[in-house]
């Protein structure tokens, strides 16, 4: 739960405030399809890592690329096998490419490659096609025997009434993830973690099997998928000998190298947990990992490489695989030393109840990196800032590790130069430039706030389930982390600290918040449809709390200008002294375990959308023609080798565009069919 990923608005707002090290002629454009676009991020001061890092690096980004096939399998149970199919197609197509009907298809495949599955990333539905089935089912006639990925024993006829609803029909696996809490949201989601189970089943499960008194529970179900066998609830876990064995030997053969050439022991032994805990599958050897990780705080080349994050899970309980890999900014990571070396300061001047303090805040390490590698879960679409390991009771006794991805918010950032957003949807020009002189630094501060000390704050009282929220855990855990960076973005310490140079920097980051949740993160939503997604619906409850109580004194409200609807903020003060108000009241939630007033405010601000507001935003939209999604793809490295077969070298290459890199890792890493 615990990653920030871009608002709408950080990727299409321009600021154009101090950019560290960028190459003015980078071009970070690469696709463009349906509502994606697809970037590419420059790796700056990659010639300045030393040999033994480059090939750490290059070890570590093979790993990541190794468990690709497991987040499809996890995504749906027939990714695997539609990729593979729609790959043959578009690779032997003899036909003509600029049809409408393979212009649909490529658009098709295109959002398939970008959702690791048939399911949109961030609203999970599922892809519609704008081909017609008998279009398919020609070139699937076209294709001989030995191009169709059939399952073991499967006929060509099988395979077709399989897939062919998979694709077509509407209501089969409509929705990756339904977090609607009236209906049984395990049943009707269509990811692969669950299969044959009611959500009752499930809970029933792990009731009898978690243990409420453990001071250091497990994270139940991280690494399983939950089956009835025989009429047996139970879970089949992912290890080298279990589910996706294959992905993990692969997995492990890489981390096995990168072992050998660890900067320093801690690292190594980090290392060697994590590859013991793929091997077994043991979650009490996956925490020991996660403390050791956590507390290397001195190597420079890091990653993550697991089933990491539940968004997934509408339980909230089994891991997405991903990786990530990166190395130290270290010019920027002075920002977050500072913010975090005053971790205890932020804590014990925070707006909320004293008994939810954490009387010690256990080092909260945080540093800015320079992303090598997306994988997983993680890729296309990647967080912008993340905080690991997940789990409670280790952050509360061993503290956790920020991150903040700096060369990516660089390139979301560069790449909206002159998009006209700005112009379109900020009420006025004095707005207008303190955004653009404050936006850039006041966004990575509330992400490095958000993730070095938003998420590490406050504690649950004793005996308090972490999972009481249950549905809307995610969502207000998200919203109070936003809570505490907004609050603290416009306090003096900052400027005491050196931080910010202008009182005045934080409002920049409050009206551009103000904007996004009130207003242009519908672009997301289709209309008609509710909010859904975790942090969206975050997002929302601040702002649509913030625009309610603020009614009175007009702290901040909606204008109309010329037809079109503004955001204005009248009282800058009052409006942060509101988001105390609210950060304090969910902390008691998260603190007391309070379901039932965690779930009012979700469903009183997070959800609904105004329809002919909505409609506003998707029109004035459309005609600045702004892509509501991005994400990347991943640089090459290639190895030099000398005439003994070592490594003397990494090369660092840029040149390849969407389809050839997708259509690559499909060949490369494909371990999960055959
Ligand atoms: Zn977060």
């Amino acid at each position: 739960m615990k990653k920030i990923i871009p608002a709408l608005v950080l990727g299409t707002m321009v600021s154009l405030q101090s950019h560290a090290v960028v190459d003015k002629n980078f071009d970070y454009h690469v696709d463009r399809f349906a509502d994606i676009e697809v970037l590419r991020y420059e790796v700056p001061e990659f010639d300045r890592l030393t040999l033994q890092q480059k090939k750490m690096l290059y070890y570590l980004t093979e790993a990541a690329q190794a468990g690709r096939d497991i987040i499809w399998d996890q995504n749906g149970r027939y990714n695997l096998q539609l990729r593979r199919l729609l790959e043959n197609i578009y690779t032997g197509y003899k036909g003509d490419r600029n049809s409408k009907d393979f212009k649909a298809f490529e658009k098709y495949l295109k959002q398939v490659w970008f959702g690791n599955g048939i399911h949109h990333h961030y609203s999970n539905d599922k892809f519609v096609p704008e081909f017609s089935q008998s279009f398919l089912e020609g070139e699937i006639a076209a294709l001989p025997d030995n191009m169709l990925p059939l399952l073991e024993g499967q006929t060509r006829n099988e395979m077709m009434s399989v897939l062919m609803p998979v694709i077509f029909d509407p209501s089969v696996m409509a929705k990756k993830v339904n977090q609607d809490g009236t209906q049984d949201v395990v049943a009707t989601s269509a990811g692969n973690l669950y299969e044959g189970v009611t959500q009752a089943e499930v809970e029933a499960y792990y009731n009898s099997i978690k243990d409420l008194n453990d001071p250091t529970p497990i994270s139940y179900g991280l690494n399983s998928k939950v089956v009835k066998e025989n009429g047996k609830v139970k879970e089949e876990h992912y290890h080298l000998n279990g589910l996706y064995g294959d992905a993990i030997a692969r997995i492990l053969y890489w981390l096995g190298m990168a072992k050998e050439v660890a900067e320093n022991d801690a690292q190594k032994a980090y290392i060697t947990k994590l590859m013991d805990y793929y091997i077994t599958g043991d979650l009490k050897l996956f925490d020991e990992y996660s403390i050791l990780w956590a507390e290397d705080t001195k190597s420079d080349v890091d990653f993550v490489n697991g089933f990491i994050e539940s968004y997934n899970d509408p339980l909230g309980m089994t891991g997405s695989w991903e990786s990530y890999v990166n190395f130290k900014n270290s010019k920027s990571s002075a920002r977050t030393e500072t913010i975090s070396s005053n971790a205890q300061w932020f804590e014990d001047n925070s707006p909320i109840d004293p008994r939810f303090r954490k009387p010690n805040v256990k080092g909260v390490s945080a540093k800015v990196i320079t992303a090598a590698m997306l994988a997983g879960d993680a890729f296309p679409s990647t967080a912008i800032g993340i905080n690991l390991p997940n789990t409670n009771w280790i952050r509360a006794a061993h503290g956790s590790k920020s991150v903040t991805l700096e060369n990516i918010t660089e390139a979301y950032d560069m790449a909206s130069h002159g998009n006209g957003f700005n112009e379109e949807f900020v009420i006025d020009e004095p707005t207008r430039k303190l955004m653009d002189e404050y936006l850039y630094i006041t966004d990575m501060l509330h992400t490095d706030l958000h993730e070095c000390l938003g998420h590490a704050s406050g504690q649950l009282l004793p005996g308090v389930d972490q999972d009481a929220l249950k549905e809307n855990g995610a969502a207000l855990e998200e919203a109070r982390a936003d809570l505490f960076a907004l609050y603290y973005l416009a306090d003096p310490k900052l400027l005491e600290l050196g931080i910010l140079d202008n009182p005045d920097a934080y409002k920049a980051e409050y009206y551009k918040y103000m904007l996004n949740g009130l207003m242009t993160q519908l672009n997301r939503i289709e209309p008609g449809k509710d909010i859904e997604e975790a942090h969206m619906r975050n997002r929302q409850l601040v702002a649509a709390y913030v625009l309610d109580k603020g009614k009175k004194g007009k702290v901040v409200e909606l204008v109309k200008k010329n037809g079109k609807t503004f955001v204005k903020i009248n009282d800058y003060k009052k409006m942060r002294e509101i988001l105390g108000q609210l950060l304090a009241e969910i902390q008691r939630i998260k603190s007391e375990g309070d379901y039932a007033a965690g779930n009012a405010l979700i469903q009183k601000y997070a959800v609904k959308v105004d329809p002919k507001l909505h409609k506003e935003v998707l029109d004035r939209y459309s005609r600045l023609d702004i892509p509501p999604y991005r994400g990347f793809i991943n640089p090459r490295y290639t190895p030099v080798y000398d005439e003994k077969g070592e490594i003397i070298d990494v090369k660092l290459g840029y040149g390849e565009n969407y389809v050839e890199q997708m259509l690559r890792l499909s060949r490369d890493y494909n371990t999960l069919i055959k």
